[in-house]
């Protein structure tokens, strides 16, 4: 338990720290990606021709790559500093969201990589914030898709649960009650020991540079611990890794826009 509120206090700081940074940060990147643009076009239009020229205009869109690169870490870092920000929630559709965002989740995965989905027949409602459910869901794909580089499958199922004693017991931060449960699994490469013991701290990444921030899994524990609710991994090696998130069931009934937002920009794992 200890642990747990020391990564939650770590979170909240580094939290507000990454995201006045990625703020300022986003700036200065769109003033840097708009001149190096425009320099890109005025060097083509001036001298189409010219090898040395090309080679300029080559370099320059190098830089707005790079500065789109940068963009996508800035949109991960902020997303990350606001996923423990309060919030006004609403009554959401855990079901509605999956099937909502399908169709991104497909385009994140691409073709070699089938997406199935198992809905429960209970409703699914919980209190939340829809482009937050969207954004667990689109973090857990990303990590599914860069764990099964030779493709595979991804399955979400949703049911509702309930939490004993006993298992309350069992997993730090989890509080008996009625769940609605969400669960994504991969066929990929799983998790060694030490991965799945730091996966859910902010930047631990076993990715190369310029490929993972840590932030999805850490983004994913803030969310759901804002939402009073619970996320547990489960992995092996060489087999796959199943990621259960458990939300708090509510009484109350749905809200009819609950569940109309814009689904989130994909990128962030
Ligand atoms: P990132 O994806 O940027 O590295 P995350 O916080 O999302 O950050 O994940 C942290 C680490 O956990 C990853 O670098 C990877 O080692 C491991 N991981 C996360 N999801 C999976 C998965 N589905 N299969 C295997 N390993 C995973």
């Amino acid at each position: 338990l200890q642990r747990r509120l020391r990564q939650s206090e770590r979170l909240e700081s580094l939290g507000q720290l990454a995201g006045g940074i990625a703020h300022d940060f986003n700036n200065l990147l769109g003033i840097i990606n708009g001149y190096a643009g425009m320099c890109a076009t005025d060097v083509e239009e001036l001298a189409p021709d010219e090898p040395e020229w090309r080679r300029l205009r080559a370099d320059l869109l190098e830089i707005v790559a790079a500065g789109d690169r940068a963009a996508g870490l800035t949109r991960q870092l902020l997303a990350f500093a606001r996923a423990d920000s309060v919030v006004e929630l609403r009554v959401v559709d855990v079901n509605a969201v999956v099937t909502d965002v399908e169709r991104l989740l497909r385009r994140t995965l691409g073709e070699d990589i089938a997406l199935r989905t198992n809905l429960t027949g209970d409703p699914a409602l919980v209190k939340g914030d829809v482009g937050r459910l969207e954004q667990i869901l689109v973090n857990l794909a990303v990590n599914a898709r860069d764990a099964m580089p030779q493709g595979g499958a991804l399955t979400i199922d949703t049911d509702v649960v309930a939490v004993d004693d006993h298992y309350a017991a069992q997993h730090p931060g989890a509080r008996p009650g009625r769940y609605v449960r969400l669960r994504v699994s991969d066929t990929g490469a799983g998790m060694s020991r030490e991965t799945l013991e730091r996966a859910f701290e902010p930047f631990f990444t076993t990715k190369p540079v310029g490929q993972g921030t840590g932030l999805g899994l850490a983004t994913i524990y803030g969310i759901v611990t804002q939402l009073g609710g619970h996320a547990q991994i489960y992995s092996e090696l060489g087999h796959g890794t199943t990621v259960g998130v458990l939300l708090p069931v509510t009484e109350e009934t749905a809200d009819a826009a609950g569940a109309a937002a814009a689904p989130p920009e994909p990128g962030a794992g």
